[in-house]
């Protein structure tokens, strides 16, 4: 059966990091025995330009009816005046929702390369191998009731609500479980407990969830404290499963541990492995079409597809090996450069990494 693979290269620097990540898959094509039908759409602002709307209906078509998706990035200054409703933005909420890609996974993995490149001491983070599953189609991001009412008194009140259903829970548990399983098996499931009665629901939920699966240590940790942990000793976690809005901000915060965005991808999951994969950076319109972009996001987020939808770990391990070998080189984009290594734009560093993967064994 032939993979559908849909490309959604965005806005700004999506195209750029888009082509580098179609050169590496080429290359794998040609030399690794990979085998998948491509098919490019618009999406975000550029397709706003084009469709008066940023997920256009064809588009949205195609992701449905893709195995996975690859999207570069969507977003740019000449869009910040539109109405919240056709923002380029609000094409990644609806292709979640609308794929039913609630299980966001987001690694934080720091290359010893890099080490330097922290915030943190090196040997806080060197080595750092942190993978992030949050919830990401229900929470306070997407309950209801939500918005601004004015009082009887005339003051201006804003609400949002933060609803989880047993199931909605359950699920992103099994999901983290099954990726601890694939790791150190150790879950760290993040709440507020102690505060809000929907993450005393979540608690529970996780903790029986937790029984099918003897082989993961399973622990619990208060959503301030996990803040803490996360720069005082990161190194502690394996995998954190948490809700929509805590891993919105936490796995911002890991992010940083490792010191560049540009380093950094992510998958999103349906219940069956189809995935939407993407780096977790933006469109980076300071620097968009001037070749400086870091595509090793995008390139991660390509071994990632492998791995998880299409079952190609092999193949992901050789990308993700050449990625290494490459910083191994030293050639760095400007993002990751500090100084001392060969600097180079994104077309090369994509190359630099097609020539580590060719001269990997088939
Ligand atoms: P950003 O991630 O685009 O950029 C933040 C900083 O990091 C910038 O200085 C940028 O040059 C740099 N950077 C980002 N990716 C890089 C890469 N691959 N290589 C080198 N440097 C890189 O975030 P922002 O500036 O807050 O947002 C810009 C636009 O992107 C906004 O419109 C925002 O809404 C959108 N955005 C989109 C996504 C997405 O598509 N998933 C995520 C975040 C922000």
């Amino acid at each position: 059966m032939t993979r559908k693979i849909a490309v959604l290269p965005g806005d700004g620097i999506g195209h750029e990091i888009m082509d580098a990540a179609m050169a590496v898959l080429a290359c794998l094509e040609l030399n690794h025995g990979f085998d998948a039908e491509y098919e490019t759409a618009m999406v975000g602002g550029t397709a706003y330009d084009e469709f008066e709307h940023p997920l256009p209906e064809s588009t949205l078509k195609l992701a449905k009816e893709a195995d996975a998706v690859l999207l570069g990035a969507v977003g740019g200054y000449e869009w910040e005046h539109l109405d919240i409703s056709v923002r380029p933005e609000i094409a990644l909420l609806g292709l979640r929702s609308e794929l039913d890609l609630f299980s966001n996974l987001r690694p934080a993995i720091l290359y010893p390369q890099l080490a330097d490149a922290s915030s943190l001491k090196p040997e806080l983070v060197a080595g750092l191998d942190i993978m992030i599953v949050r919830e990401l189609t229900g929470g306070i991001y997407f309950g209801k009731p939500r918005g601004v009412r004015t009082l009887e008194n005339g003051e201006r009140e804003g609400y949002n609500t933060l609803v989880y259903s047993e199931s909605e829970i359950r699920r992103i548990a099994h999901s983290a479980f099954q990726t601890a399983q694939k790791r150190d098996k150790r879950l760290c499931s993040v709440d507020k407990a102690n505060v809000l009665e929907v993450t005393e629901l979540w608690r529970e939920i996780v903790t029986e969830t937790g029984k099918e699966y003897p082989d993961v240590e399973l622990s619990h940790m208060y959503v301030d404290n996990a803040s803490m942990q996360l720069v005082r000793e990161p190194k502690q976690f394996d995998v954190i499963v948490t809700t929509n809005m805590f891993g919105d901000i936490l796995s911002d915060t890991a992010a940083m541990l490792t010191g560049s965005i540009g380093m950094l991808p992510s998958a999103s999951l349906d219940e069956n492995g189809k995935g939407m994969y993407e780096p977790v950076h933006g469109s980076a319109p300071d620097i968009a079409g001037q070749n400086k972009a870091n595509p090793l996001a995008m390139i991660l987020s390509v071994a990632m597809m492998l791995r998880y939808t299409f079952g190609e770990l092999a193949l992901a391990e050789k990308v993700e090996k050449a990625v290494s070998l490459t910083l191994d080189e030293a050639y760095r984009t400007a993002d990751i450069d500090d100084g001392s290594g060969r600097l180079v734009g994104t077309k090369e560093m994509a190359q630099a990494v097609i020539n580590q993967l060719n001269k990997l064994e088939n």
